[in-house]
């Protein structure tokens, strides 16, 4: 049991994108708080996300008007190599390599591409102060009100704080021990994901044709997708993923399998071999997605989660001493993702809300839901919305190829 005197201290669980936000900004404010990490300190190298300018520019400026190219520096996937993480926004069409849809160079949204174990490494160095984080440290339980809680982890450690802040993602531990009602939703989406790497003089001849300096080559298809990211590129390896996805077929559909054990999520079945084969899948795709090369990956099969929660349940868990940011309250659907903006958004505005401690916990914690509530809320049901968007039959993407005169 810890000795520590922490009672003053705001406990953050999870060192996620949230978590890690919302500690730097609150240390950065001298607000005395401690993370804690069920993982290690090392995790793997990470896979990149996009970063929407609402998303990164709230960070930027409550960090002090940091310069988007120090963030880019620091967590962009072609960072080694001078880049900055640009995504052209292409949709390809990933059968011929066509171009369906571009993007309008005026009105093109500024997103940038984060590798995201780079970005969270970033966050955590931003300031002059270290910030605490307890990494081994997996939340079991937490008891207490308002007025002072206590957070029990599995390694026997127990740390009394002032307020919890709930960053632990779409399986919150927090959420499933004061609020057990909320189980996330799962999307019916096949989607498997595959990692792996490749020499640079190959990324270079085969890839780069058509990526050019973008971090994704988009491929689309009839109902379904196979992006390829930049997840780390250096001088001489690219480190890449990619994704197949499409709508679930019915309980029958032999690829739709949620809630997969995470042992048998890791093996690839035959059906999905045999269905990349049906694909005629072009150049670059067809040299990646196909039953040879995807064994040499580390594939796993992706359940796609969303949660959401009422204002109600907000205030219960606000009486208990518990406010949630990021996944925790709003995990969405990743296509098209947001997620990983709103979890940044959250952390500015819960850290800004935390400054006027004086006003009384409640009064903060509900400010901070007044601003985000809709927000987020919006965004979960969009983002719902944008996976039959992005899936839809290829006659809709010709359609809308044609009305943009790329055809
Ligand atoms: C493949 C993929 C692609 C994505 N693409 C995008 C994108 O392009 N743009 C975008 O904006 N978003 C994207 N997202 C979503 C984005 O990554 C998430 O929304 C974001 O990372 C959420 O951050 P978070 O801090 O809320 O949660 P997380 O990043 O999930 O962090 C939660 C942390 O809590 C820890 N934890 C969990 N349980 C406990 C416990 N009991 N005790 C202690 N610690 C615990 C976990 O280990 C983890 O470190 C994508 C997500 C995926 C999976």
């Amino acid at each position: 049991m810890s000795q520590e005197s922490t009672s003053e201290h705001i406990l953050i669980v999870g060192a996620g994108l949230s978590g890690l936000a919302v500690a730097r900004l609150l240390t950065n404010n001298g607000i005395p708080n401690i993370v804690f990490e069920a993982s290690k300190e090392d995790r793997s190298q990470g896979f990149s996300i996009s970063l929407r300018d609402w998303g990164y520019s709230a960070l930027l400026d409550a960090l002090g008007d940091i310069p988007l190219r120090s963030l880019t520096r620091g967590a962009a996937p072609d960072r080694q190599i001078g880049g900055s993480g640009y995504v052209d926004l292409i949709m390809r069409d990933n059968t011929t390599g066509e171009v369906l849809v571009a993007p309008d160079p005026k009105t093109q949204p500024s997103i940038v591409r984060a590798n995201r174990n780079a970005l969270r490494t970033w966050i955590a160095d931003c300031g002059d102060e270290a910030l605490d984080v307890r990494y081994g440290h997996k939340l079991e339980s937490i008891e207490g009100t308002a007025s002072g809680m206590t957070a029990v982890f599995e390694n026997g450690a127990c740390y009394r704080g002032s307020l919890v802040i709930a960053a632990d993602g779409v399986h919150s531990t927090v959420r499933s021990r004061i609020l057990p009602h909320i189980l996330p939703e799962v999307v019916p989406a096949v989607v498997y994901h595959g990692e792996f790497q490749v020499p640079r003089e190959e990324y270079d001849r085969l890839l780069r044709p058509l990526l050019g300096d973008s971090n994704i080559l988009a491929g689309v298809g009839d109902g379904f997708n196979t992006p390829i990211t930049v997840c780390n590129l250096t001088k001489s390896e690219a480190h890449l993923d990619w994704s197949y996805s499409r709508m679930a077929c019915g309980k029958d559909d032999p690829l739709y399998r949620p809630n997969l054990p995470a042992e048998e999520s890791k093996k690839i079945p035959q059906a999905l071999l045999e269905e990349l084969a049906s694909r005629n899948l072009a150049k670059p795709w067809s040299h990646y997605l196909n039953a040879e090369a995807i064994q040499k990956h580390s594939v796993f099969h992706w359940t796609s989660r969303c949660v959401s929660m009422t204002r109600e349940d907000a205030e219960k868990a606000a009486e208990r001493g518990v406010v949630f940011v990021g996944d925790s309250w709003h995990a969405m659907p990743i296509f098209g993702g947001e997620g990983g903006c709103h979890a940044l958004a959250d952390a500015v505005e819960l850290a800004a809300a935390l400054l006027h401690q004086d006003d009384g916990l409640d009064r903060v914690i509900s400010s901070y839901y007044n601003g985000a509530w809709k927000r987020c809320s919006d965004a979960v049901r969009r983002s719902k919305g944008r996976f039959f968007v992005l899936h839809r039959p290829m006659a809709e993407w010709r359609e809308l190829a044609e009305k943009k005169g790329l055809q």
